[in-house]
């Protein structure tokens, strides 16, 4: 059996952080935090395949945490998918521009949608790296 990939969850809301676990902890290995700051020690210390990145997180927000990450060598290439509870339109156009590979509005009921975007952007790795 291969290893299982590794995705880590960046998200500031217990609850939600429990839930994606719950959805993902089967097919893959699982690590979670709850602020940039200790999300982008975590990532560099351990990089994983593919990051979940809540817009909506305390001391800098998901696209803040992502563009620091876009400026590291280590994650640069990391394909990361944004977490929102904001649906309105023109958001997915916003969040592709400022560099997410992919996009999941929160609350996540049909898990299907997570677990579909999660396994096209492993199979596509960063298109631009
Ligand atoms: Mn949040």
């Amino acid at each position: 059996m291969s290893q299982a990939l590794r995705i880590a969850i960046v998200e500031d809301n217990a609850d939600n952080r429990l839930l994606l676990t719950v959805l993902l902890e089967e097919l893959y290995q699982i690590a979670s935090y709850e602020s940039g700051p200790e999300a982008l020690v975590g990532l560099r210390a351990s990089p994983p395949d593919l990051v979940l990145m809540d817009i909506s997180l305390p001391e800098m927000d998901g696209v803040e945490v992502l563009s620091l990450m876009r400026a590291d060598d280590t994650l640069a290439h990391l394909p990361v998918i944004a977490l929102t509870a904001h649906n309105m339109r023109g958001d997915r156009e916003r969040f592709l521009a400022a560099g997410f590979d992919d996009f999941v509005t929160k609350p996540i009921v049909d898990e299907e949608v997570l677990l579909g975007a999660v396994e096209r952007c492993l199979r596509a790795g960063r298109s631009t790296s």
